[in-house]
């Protein structure tokens, strides 16, 4: 654990650091020197994170779809750490693929207010619950985004709009909190995690790792013919949350997800 190093004295807040990407991003801020506040629903992954970290990281057991859980864990990163220089907005839910013509209009009502309520009324929560104290730091926003939000494929048509309204949100926010808070998004392509779908639509006990397979079915979308793990893809939240390395950088989309150069196909 270092305290110097690229984030050292940095106070961030991850939602979703539970597990996969989130959990990636803090295992690397905290060994960059940050600390870390994680809102995160489940109470078992935050046990794990504390277990982990100890006093450098901080967990709040709340939903993202609720302002007051969002308020929590900005004064809990605040009361802990003495501010907030970095929000993360992160966790999310996937549909699975779900086209739209498989859906029932029941279904769609369900799972659209369900998934949006996460992906999208959730970074909005965050950031409004979140703006005073980064912009007290003159601090940045980051989000992840998606494949989805630039190509189809990514997803069914609920998750690809929610992550392109993502994108919406990224560069609306940025010009909204301009000139104290920089904001960005970052897309990255598949991984196996334990990404999750609505309930509403019985896709709660699912995860994306099953569905995924192996490394195989992974790496065939992708132009560099690998399968990421959740730790490929963090070195831009390191990039855009560290002071100083990326100053001109606000209301941007880092596609990091290999999958918009198609594939050799002699690969
Ligand atoms: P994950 O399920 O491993 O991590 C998401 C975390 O968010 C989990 O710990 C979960 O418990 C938590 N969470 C879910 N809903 C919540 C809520 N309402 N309130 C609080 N916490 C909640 O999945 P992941 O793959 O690491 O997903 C992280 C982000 O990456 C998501 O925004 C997802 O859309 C995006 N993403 C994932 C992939 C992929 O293939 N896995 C690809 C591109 C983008």
């Amino acid at each position: 654990m270092s305290r110097d190093g690229r984030l050292a004295g940095l106070s961030t807040l991850v939602t979703g650091g539970g597990s996969g990407l989130g959990r990636a991003i803090v295992n690397r801020f905290v060994a960059e020197g940050a600390t870390v506040t994680v809102l995160e629903r489940s109470a078992d992954k935050i046990a794990g994170l504390v277990g982990e970290h100890g006093d450098r990281v901080r967990g709040v057991q709340g939903d993202v779809t609720s302002a007051r859980d969002n308020a929590e864990a900005v004064s809990t990163a605040v009361a802990a750490f003495g501010g907030l220089d970095t929000f993360v907005g992160n966790a999310g839910l996937w549909d699975f693929g779900r086209e739209l013509l498989a859906m029932s209009p029941p279904e769609l009502e369900r799972g659209f207010d369900e998934l949006f309520g996460v992906n999208v009324k959730g970074y909005l929560l965050g950031a409004r619950a979140a703006a005073d104290a980064v912009v007290d730091r003159r601090g940045s926003m980051i989000f992840t985004l998606s494949n989805a939000s630039l190509y189809p494929r990514g997803g069914g048509v609920l998750y690809t709009a929610s992550k392109r309204a993502g994108a919406g949100l990224v560069s609306q926010l940025a010009y909204e909190l301009a000139p104290h808070v920089r904001v960005n998004g970052v897309a990255p392509g598949g991984m196996a995690t334990d990404l999750r779908g609505p309930r509403s639509m019985a896709l709660g006990d699912t995860a994306i790792a099953d569905v995924l397979g192996g490394g195989e079915s992974l790496s065939r979308y992708s132009a560099l013919d690998f399968a990421p793990s959740a730790e490929d893809y963090v070195d831009s939240y390191v990039l855009l949350a560290a002071r100083g390395e990326s100053r001109t950088v606000t209301g941007a989309v880092f596609d990091i997800s290999s999958v918009g150069t198609p594939r050799r196909p002699d690969l």
